[in-house]
């Protein structure tokens, strides 16, 4: 299997960035990744305050997967998660959904073992690995890996898991994906800024859609499809997610506008991925029973 070590970290989606690695169509890819920190904060190696933000939030690769043209909509199917058996979480004063309340700063480090986050003495919670960072290169500007936007990025969907697929569109030759940011746990909305972050290695494997693309990346997981967008405010966000999926339902079932906007309001589920970032990301999921992948696609 390729590995793609955590060395190769990106702190930008960026079409002049340098492929890691070369991959071929349904070929198996390991993606060894650091946690949302640079590991400075598990490895006591910083404390939040004398945090080095130039080494926050960084991706793995770019994979550049042969074939993959703009225009074309890629394919990463996510085959495994694994963590470290530690993860770490903050609270950053001004951060947050609360950030105006004043707070500490605080650091607190987790045990991972056996699918359990052991938050305290008492208190255990199920994990559920999910990528925080994952996407491809925009057509032009250079995006922080730490921002989101129509080629994926920060999205951090806590339903990006194993067994999940998500289609990308293409803006660049070889689509450069990376991906990174792992979280143990999430929430919808994040809302204190960090999840467990957490190292860790990413199982994945790429097809592609020719001569179609999404406008959102979309997420697949077992009985629904997800638009993912995000917005200035959460209802940008929303009115985004809202409108590609009632275009996508009137694509399908050859209606009207008022008749998918009507089937919307009984179909389309709006969830908040998170409210923390400076763009607000949300996610519009139908059922698998009313929509199709191609409906999705320009
Ligand atoms: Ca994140």
């Amino acid at each position: 299997v390729k590995t793609v070590p955590k060395n190769n970290l990106i702190y930008t989606f960026s079409p002049s960035n340098k492929p890691a690695e070369t991959v071929q169509i349904g070929e198996r890819v390991l993606l060894q990744t650091e946690d949302a920190f640079g590991g400075q904060l598990s490895s006591g190696q910083r404390t939040l305050e004398s945090l080095d933000w130039a080494k926050v939030d960084g991706a793995t690769g770019p994979i550049y997967i042969q074939g993959a043209s703009p225009g074309d909509t890629l394919i990463a199917e996510i085959l495994d998660i694994r963590t470290a058996e530690e993860g770490v979480i903050v609270t950053v004063p001004k951060q947050g959904l609360l950030g105006k309340r004043r707070f500490k700063s605080l650091s607190k480090v987790v045990r991972l073992k056996n699918g359990i986050v052991q938050f305290d003495d008492e208190v255990l919670i199920k994990t559920n690995p999910m990528i925080g960072t994952i996407g491809v290169a925009p057509k032009s500007t250079e995006i922080p890996s730490s921002s989101l936007g129509r080629h994926g990025g920060n999205l951090d969907t806590k339903q990006v898991t194993a067994g999940s697929k998500m289609y990308f569109p293409v803006f660049v030759e070889g689509a450069l994906f990376a991906a990174g940011d792992l979280h143990a746990l999430q929430a919808d909305g994040e809302l204190c800024v960090s999840s467990v972050e957490v190292t860790g290695e990413i199982s994945v494997k790429f097809g592609l859609i020719k001569n179609q693309m999404p406008k959102w990346p979309i997420l697949e997981t077992e009985d629904e499809y997800s638009v993912l967008s995000c917005g200035r405010s959460l209802e940008e966000a929303c009115q985004f997610a809202v409108e590609a999926s009632v275009t996508a339902l009137m694509r399908e079932h050859h209606w009207s506008f008022e008749q998918a906007y009507m089937f919307g309001s009984l179909a389309v589920n709006l969830r908040i991925n998170q409210v923390v970032d400076p763009k607000k990301g949300v996610r519009a999921a139908i059922s698998k029973e009313f929509i199709s992948l191609d409906s999705y696609l320009d």
